[in-house]
């Protein structure tokens, strides 16, 4: 009898779907397999000559999960990914067809570009793009239904070669970030053994599960996957008693489904959890390395949402899908580590004496201090910008939390010579049956956009539906850029094979040096107190409050310079990226607004409308009965000034929604300044009104309904 369990263990289910590992063991030649495992592995070269091996292999594979067609995946500058699907055929010669996949078509595609978000780089004639395979990506089979396909994950750049992707410039700017750490590791003398050194990249995923039925009668979470009007409910997360608390039957169903399609795709989900507001979930995968951590984040996020589907469920990523409840965000842990396995971000027990570590440390809080202002513009989005600075999530002042115990090795590195390492201790519980527990050196900040969290940083601030290989990116890019300048300064000043003395005395000068012209950067305290505020401002650090303010950062001398020099983007490709986000925010704002007017028009004015009748009615009633009815009339009156008011505030949202200025960024200042307050007010109109009216008169699910009910 086999003892092996009937249902399949997550070992044999784990990477199913994906061409990785053994299927790949299985079905390459040696030589292949080890050819292409260089470039997966080491970052050489792809060699073209394996590549019809390699399809052939892919396809019987994909074959024989009842996969038919193949598509080049990518992540176009739309935030979102990009597919299009060939069946695996080919001409006979005979007027028949044959089934094939050639190297050629593995490697190289050509959708029609001009659709794409291109920044005005070409025009709509000018149509043709390249995709092309990133072997350092898994392929994978994606189900939908009954259909299979195979996707190979791909970069995507235009006719003359410029980036049109999210992928491109992540891979360059890992490619920097490891030039630039292998130097550093070349000082040490610890870069025996080491291939390369890559980033890692854990992304937290937050986001609200609706009923479906509530969705389907709200067009602003149809079309804007967020509410646009809607007051508070009663209850919000006062209580504490959702974050953490046991997870709904039905949720945690559509949880279980997620998890086993994600693990099916090779994507290492781990933790799942209730979050802070009612209604609101997080799942977490293990960390991978950037390129595929991003690339199977998008994954998840895809399937979020097509599996809300089938458990009557929408998905809401947004940042801020319900005004005045906890929004949505992507943590963003990322850290650097050798292919030998070393996280260049562990500070090991005796951090004092670790001085790669803190040369690291210190370059990363170099490159926050020096290009904070871009971190902020690299998760600037219409919808970040109802999250951050809301109380709940980091403000838009980039700042680094350490803690108490890498703050108090900033002091010592500071006074020029550091002694010790503040040490946890040991936490007795009180109660002899609980285990003493070993407690970390610093306690965790939550207010913190940037904060250290014992062997990696977590990125707060990035929006819960943003693509997360751009944020990476930018830090990587900025990383890179202070890693090369910290490896310049101690090779000139400890001059070639320098002693281990000559070495440390190089560092610590340099680290004093550095710690103390960066060190503003850094603070520890509560992130939403307006006091900090103040003291940022006083310090001199950006506070780039939303997207309008914050994307021009990209457009200074000094940014281009950087992402030239660092080779991760060429001056046309920031250029078209820039235009890209203004326009993409300014359709969003314009898309929203046209909503607004649309609903308060068609839905609410009519229901108020409504119950003015009915107030008119009854106080004509009334007063005919011989009775006064002031309170009626007073509220009589109310509705019909609020309508009136309404009607004006929706005029004046549809008019500057249509007032296209000069160009993209001065549209979206014009946003800034006038769309969106105009909105804000005509929400507020509406919102008023909705706890006027009857409910079996409010004519759209209310924020209790929607938040509660499931
Ligand atoms: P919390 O919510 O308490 O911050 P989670 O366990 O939800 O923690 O998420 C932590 C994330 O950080 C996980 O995705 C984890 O894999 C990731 N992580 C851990 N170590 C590293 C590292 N060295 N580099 C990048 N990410 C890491
Ligand atoms: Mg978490």
């Amino acid at each position: 009898m086999s003892t092996r369990p009937s249902h399949p263990t997550l070992a044999d289910q784990f990477g199913a779907l994906t061409f990785t590992g053994d299927v790949m063991l299985k079905r390459l030649p040696a030589d292949v397999l080890q050819k292409l495992q260089k470039t997966i592995r080491l970052g050489s070269p792809l060699d073209p000559a394996i590549a019809n091996t390699v399809a052939l292999a892919m396809k019987e594979w994909a074959n024989e999960h009842g996969a038919s067609h193949y598509c080049h995946w990518f992540q176009p500058l739309t935030g979102g990914t990009a597919e299009k699907h060939d069946a695996f055929l080919s001409p006979d010669g005979d007027g028949g067809a044959i089934s094939a996949f050639s190297g050629d078509a593995l490697i190289v595609g050509e959708p029609d570009a001009s659709s794409f978000p291109s920044g005005g780089v070409r025009d709509t004639y000018e149509a043709r793009g390249y995709t092309a395979w990133d072997a350092t990506s898994p392929a994978f089979i994606l189900r939908s239904g009954e259909t299979s396909t195979l996707c190979i994950p791909c970069a995507f750049v235009s006719y003359h070669g410029e980036a049109l992707d999210l992928k491109t410039p992540l891979l360059r700017s890992m490619e920097a970030i490891n030039e630039q750490a292998m130097r550093i590791l070349r000082i040490f003398g610890t870069d025996r053994g080491v291939s390369q050194v890559t980033t890692t990249l854990g992304s937290e995923q937050e986001f609200f599960l609706v009923d479906r039925e509530f969705f389907q009668t709200r067009p602003d979470l149809q079309i804007c996957g967020r509410t646009l009007i809607g007051s508070p409910p009663p209850k919000g997360h006062q209580l504490a008693d959702h974050y953490f608390g046991s997870i709904p039957p039905r949720v945690l169903s559509f949880m279980a489904d997620v998890e086993s399609q994600l693990v099916e795709l090779g994507v290492p989900v781990r933790t799942r959890h209730n979050e802070v507001a009612p209604g609101q979930y997080e799942i977490a995968p293990v960390f991978e390395t950037s390129n595929i951590a991003s690339d199977h984040q998008m994954l998840t996020m895809h399937v979020l949402e097509k599996t809300a589907e089938r458990h009557g469920f929408v998905c809401l990523l947004h940042e801020k899908p319900f005004a005045g409840v906890n929004g949505s965000g992507k943590h963003n842990n990322w850290s650097m580590c050798t292919d030998t396995g070393v996280n260049l971000l562990d500070p090991q027990d005796e951090t004092h004496t670790n001085m790669q570590f803190l040369v690291f440390l210190v370059a990363v809080i170099r490159a926050i201090d020096l290009h904070g202002d871009l971190l902020r513009a690299s998760i600037a989005s219409a919808g970040n910008d109802h999250r951050l600075g809301a109380n709940e999530a980091p403000p838009a002042i980039i700042s680094i939390f350490l803690g108490d115990m890498l703050s108090d090795i900033l002091d010592q590195l500071e006074s020029g010579s550091p002694r010790s390492t503040k040490k946890g201790g040991a936490l007795n519980l009180g109660a002899r049956t609980l285990p003493s527990i070993p407690r970390h050196a610093g306690d965790r900040n939550r207010t913190s956009p940037f904060a250290f969290t014992g062997n990696k940083f977590e990125f707060r601030a990035v929006g819960g539906s943003a693509a997360v290989a751009w944020p990476n990116t930018v830090l990587n890019t900025i990383v890179a850029d202070s890693l090369d300048y910290v490896a310049g300064e101690l090779e000139s000043r400890a001059g070639s094979n320098p002693t281990p003395k000559k070495l440390e005395a190089a560092v610590r000068a340099l680290l004093k040096q550095l710690v103390h012209t960066h060190r503003r950067v850094v603070f520890d305290g509560d992130n939403y107190a307006s006091a900090w505020h103040a003291e940022a401002e006083k310090r001199g650090l950006p506070h780039l409050r939303t997207t309008a303010d914050a994307i021009p950062a990209f457009r200074s001398r000094a940014a281009t310079d950087l992402f030239v020099k660092r080779g991760v983007l060429s001056d046309l490709e920031l250029k078209l990226r820039v235009e890209v986000l203004f326009e993409h925010f300014n359709n969003i704002v314009e898309i929203e607004a046209r909503t607004l007017s649309q609903m308060v028009r068609t839905l609410v004015i009519p229901a108020a409308l409504r119950f003015q009748a009915e107030l008119a009615e009854t106080a004509a009633a009334t007063m005919a009965a011989g009775i006064a009815c002031p309170d009626t009339e007073s509220e009589l009156r109310t509705v019909v000034e609020l309508i009136t008011e309404l009607r004006a505030r929706t005029t004046e949202v549809e008019k500057h929604a249509a007032t296209a200025q000069k160009d993209a960024a001065r549209t979206a200042i014009h946003h800034r300044d006038r769309t969106r307050p105009a909105m804000e007010q005509v929400r507020r109109g509406c919102d008023v009104l909705e706890q006027m009216l009857p409910a079996d008169t409010w004519p759209l699910p209310t924020y209790a309904e929607m938040l509660f009910q499931r």
